[in-house]
Order: structure tokens, then C-alpha cells, then sequence
């Protein structure tokens, strides 16, 4: 299977709670997964929950493809369990009576769609769980837990998959097992995905498209490549560092060192091995502002080996702060450096002047 059309999500949904409201009038295009982004409290759940139906304070008109599940001014509220929407909490909820292999089955049985797109060995193939078949629930880790309620979730079939924080309580060990799970879903399953997290890491790595939130209200929407970098961005309750995205084309691995090199248009980098991929894979890569060093001439005895060349296309200073967020275009892609204003006024950087961007390997860890 592959990536479905776009999907259109169409939301003028209110919901008001003592002290906060949740106002949202927008329509969004679908298509492999979507971002919702924003602080802690800032009503990523409450809309999640208001479009699988969970949220009954829910109101106004919602519409996926061309169904309507909420009209309140007709009357009109489809419960969840007759939403096609498949969600993932960020704790797994799975039966504790059942075993691994009883949770998979009770939503295999429940599903009574004809047109049963998804197999039982399909999903127990892309979440590994053979082994883990006949185990006991309880005695799961929480990034084994949750591959099982991906996989369960998956197994009802559903048209709209909708992960509320899946990753939030696990370690950073175990996050950075499951992302592998995650990344490949859209491929292998082609649901169009809606991907909660307050992680600007999670949503690099992930997304497609960002949906960002603050207080109840969408302040920004687009590709997670401009909107992580910051343009025309600004979040007051929730600052955060730019973060590049590159998509880079897999050359060979170099097993014996661990590591992969990978190419950017001409230019080359090299990553820590990116297990599971190709030559000639489409990898995505994401670099956070202040792990880029900038220099006019090309350095000579580093230890750094990527150095990027580009030129520099605009500094923007951030108000009361030591620091400077520079784009750097390579190859026509900006990449963000942050830097102080002080290296710029003393390095004379300026738009159009050529630099060399150096990025640590260790930069580009995706176990972190
Ligand atoms: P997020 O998922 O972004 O952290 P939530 O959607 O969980 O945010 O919560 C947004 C706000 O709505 C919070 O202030 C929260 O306290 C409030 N809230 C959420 N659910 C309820 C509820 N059932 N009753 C009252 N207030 C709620
Ligand atoms: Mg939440």
C-alpha cells in the first residue's frame, strides 16, 4: 500500500471549558502525517478528542472527506464508535486480560468492514510482535505497550489515525525505538495521520505538515520544513530553537565505522548509521539551529566532517537575547544557524556573503 490522496479536514469546532476555550475554524488538508504542535495545555487533546467524538462540550460543524460527524446546529453528532478514526493514547489502554495476541484479534474481530484493507500478519510483521504474541500485557514495556496499541489500532481499520502524545511517557531509549515504528507508517499503511506532541524533536522527525496551537486557536499551518524553522513563527508561550529538515539521498554505509553517508543535492554528509535504509533511500535529516557553526574560510584540522558550502541570506536578531538566527541557503534549501549577534558583528557576517556550514555528526544522532 501507499500514500493515500489527501484527505480534507474541515473544523469550525468550539469548545469551551471553564477558563479556556478551544476555537478553531480551518481546513486541512491531510495528507501522510499531520503535526498538531503546540505548549502544554494549549488544547492539542481537547481538539483531538472533539474530532474522534469523545468531547461532547463539542460544537459547530466537522467534516471528514465528505462525511459530517458534528452539526450541532442539525443536530447532528456521530458517536465515535461510528467515526472510522483510529486513536492512540498515550498510555496503551490495552486489556489487561487479554494476551498480546487477544488484543490484536478482539480488534481484528471488531472491524466489520468488508473491504478489510489491513492483515493481522501485516501488523504483527510491522510492529514485530511475533515474539511478544502470547506474552501477558502487564508484563510489557511501555515501548512494547504501545506497539501494540498501534498495531490494535490499525487492525480496526480506520480511515483517520490520531496519536495523542504516543511517545510522552517513555524514555528517551525507548522513544527512539518506537520512532522507526512510526516513520514508516504512512508508507506501509497510507492512513492519513494526525500526530500530537509538544516535541519539536517528534515533530521533525515525523511530520509532513505542522498545525500549530496556542491557546485554543491555530496560529500557524505548513510544511513542517518552514514552520520548524521559524518562518513567520512566533510562539509566545512556547520559544523554541529552528530546526532545519534536509532530505538527503542514502550513498552506502560504512559499516565498520557506523556510519552512513548521505547526499544533499551535491553535497555530501556523513550521519551515524541509519539502520533499515537503502542506497538510494530518501532519508530525512533535521538540524537544530545551535548545532550549526558558521565560517568564511573553509576550515583546515577539524574535527567536524560536514562542512556544507552556501551563502548567507538573511540575520535576524532575536529582541533581548545574545543571539541571531541566520539562514544560510544551500543549494537553494535555508538552513538555520543560531548564533550570537557578537560572532556576526565580528566575523562581518552580512546577507550574500559565501560561508561554510559545519555540522557535528553527532548532530544528526537520531537515538537522541
Ligand atoms: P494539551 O493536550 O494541549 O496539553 P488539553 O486539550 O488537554 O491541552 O487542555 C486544554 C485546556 O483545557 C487545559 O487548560 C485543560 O485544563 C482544559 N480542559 C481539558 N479538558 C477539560 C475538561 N474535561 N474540563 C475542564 N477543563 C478541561
Ligand atoms: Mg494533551
Amino acid at each position: 500500500m501507499s500514500d493515500s490522496a489527501a484527505k480534507s479536514l474541515s473544523l469550525r469546532i468550539r469548545v469551551s471549558f471553564p477558563g479556556f476555550d478551544l476555537a478553531v475554524d480551518q481546513n486541512i488538508d491531510l495528507a501522510g502525517v499531520t503535526g498538531l504542535f503546540g505548549p502544554s495545555g494549549s488544547g492539542k487533546s481537547t481538539l483531538l478528542r472533539a474530532i474522534a467524538g469523545f468531547e461532547s462540550a463539542a460544537e459547530g460543524t466537522l467534516r471528514f472527506g465528505g462525511d459530517t460527524w458534528l452539526e450541532t446546529a442539525n443536530s447532528i453528532c456521530v458517536p465515535p464508535h461510528q467515526r472510522p478514526v483510529g486513536f492512540v493514547f498515550q498510555d496503551a489502554r490495552l486489556f489487561p486480560h487479554l494476551d498480546v495476541a487477544g488484543n490484536l484479534h478482539y480488534s481484528h474481530s471488531r472491524s466489520d468492514r468488508s473491504d478489510r484493507e489491513i492483515s493481522y500478519e501485516e501488523v504483527v510483521s510491522a510492529f514485530d510482535l511475533e515474539s511478544l504474541l502470547q506474552r501477558n500485557v502487564n508484563g510489557l514495556s511501555g515501548g512494547e505497550r504501545q506497539r501494540v496499541a498501534i498495531g490494535r489500532t490499525l487492525l480496526t481499520q480506520p480511515g483517520l489515525l490520531l496519536l495523542d502524545e504516543p511517545l510522552a511517557a517513555l524514555d528517551v531509549g525507548r522513544k527512539s525505538e518506537i520512532l522507526p515504528y512510526l516513520e514508516q507508517l504512512p508508507k506501509r499503511f497510507g492512513i492519513p495521520t494526525i500526530y500530537v506532541s509538544h516535541a519539536v524533536n517528534e515533530m521533525a522527525r515525523l511530520a509532513d505538515d505542522v498545525v500549530v496551537l496556542e491557546n485554543g486557536k491555530i496560529c500557524a499551518t505548513g510544511p513542517a520544513s518552514s514552520i520548524l524553522s521559524h518562518d513567520n513563527l512566533q510562539l509566545s508561550s512556547m520559544p523554541f530553537e529552528a530546526v532545519t529538515i534536509l532530505h538527503v539521498t542514502v550513498v552506502e554505509h560504512l559499516h565498520e565505522l557506523h556510519l552512513t553517508r548521505v547526499a544533499h543535492n551535491g553535497q555530501h554528509l556523513t550521519v551515524p548509521l541509519i539502520a533499515g535504509a537503502a542506497n538510494a533511500d530518501s532519508v530525512r535529516l533535521s538540524i537544530r539551529a545551535g548545532d550549526v557553526v558558521l565560517a568564511t574560510t573553509e576550515p583546515q584540522g577539524i574535527s567536524v566532517r560536514n562542512v556544507l558550502s552556501g551563502i548567507l541570506t538573511e540575520v535576524v536578531p532575536l529582541e533581548g537575547s545574545a543571539f541571531a538566527t541566520v539562514s544560510v541557503s544551500i543549494d537553494g534549501v535555508p538552513l538555520k544557524a543560531q548564533l550570537t549577534r557578537h560572532a556576526i558583528a565580528e566575523l562581518g557576517l552580512k546577507p550574500g556573503i559565501p560561508v561554510f556550514a559545519l555540522i557535528k555528526t553527532a548532530s544528526f544522532d537520531r537515538s537522541l
